[in-house]
């Protein structure tokens, strides 16, 4: 895998990833040596969502328990990256040149999305982290176009990492772990579904996954996959995508994750 780009989609599961992360965390440990030592990681989490593209230029930002109810030892723990107010500014002038509108935030930290996953495959927390917000209302082709104005920074040892869910259906979720229950048949027809279409490099089918009656029940908002086309529209033309891990957690939750070389 030498020619690995440093661009990942990466599954974060529900919180409780951080505790349990199973055989989709050992993968992500496997994996992130092989990114070698990136200058900073770009990290797109669906749990930031603003009106416009927006970098977080915080030097030292903080890590942010948005979730309520789970284990109590989760509140407990921290992920004390430094932020990168240099790499910040690459990121701004490489959407603004793309012709997108663009926000800088000076205090946003790292929510579950950015920290969870970063700290399963970087525990020593010494990669500079740069949090790029997505904009749910915009859909999957803005969240692509965002990710290919951002191509150039890979090629710039600088890492863009999408966190996300191939599959996101909160109800089923809630209604699995109340009620108990198995795993609905679209969580694998879709998992499969992106996997043939990432692998082919279809991005104009990818795009229009909703049109897949699997896709909406997958998730009936967009915001959980907008990370994946980001990942896809940084990894640059020509980049062959490839499953890291595939499975699924919690019975819903498809934790697939994709590299690109
Ligand atoms: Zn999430």
């Amino acid at each position: 895998m030498s020619d690995l780009r440093p661009v990942l989609f990466v599954p974060h599961g529900s919180p409780m990833f951080a505790l349990q992360p199973g055989a989709a965390g050992a993968a992500m440990s496997q994996l992130a040596p092989q990114l070698g030592t990136p200058r900073a990681i770009v990290v797109i989490s669906p749990h930031w969502e603003t009106a416009v593209p927006t970098v977080g230029f915080a030097t030292r930002p903080s890590t942010i328990h948005d979730f309520g109810g789970f284990d109590p030892r989760l509140y407990d723990m921290q992920y004390p990256a430094m932020g990168s107010p240099e790499v910040a500014a690459l990121v701004v002038t490489a959407l603004q040149q793309a012709g997108l509108p663009v926000a800088q935030d000076a205090e946003r930290g790292l929510d579950h999305g950015a920290w969870i996953p970063l700290r399963q495959m970087f525990p020593e927390a010494n990669i500079p982290v740069v949090p790029l917000s997505v904009q749910s209302h915009l859909g999957p082709a803005h969240a692509y176009r965002v990710g290919q104005a951002l191509a150039a920074l890979p090629q710039q040892n600088i890492a863009v990492i999408g966190s996300g869910n191939i599959t996101h259906n909160l109800r089923d979720f809630m209604r699995v772990s109340m009620q108990g229950g198995g795993t609905p048949a679209y969580v694998q027809a879709f998992a499969d579904w992106i996997h043939q279409h990432i692998t082919q490099g279809d991005v104009s089918g990818l795009l229009a996954y909703r049109q897949q009656a699997a896709g909406q029940s997958a998730h009936p908002t967009d915001e959980h996959l907008l990370p994946l086309f980001t990942a896809l529209g940084a990894a640059g033309e020509g980049a062959q995508a490839s499953p890291f891990f595939r499975g699924i957690s919690d019975h819903v939750i498809a934790m697939d994750g994709y590299a690109f070389h």
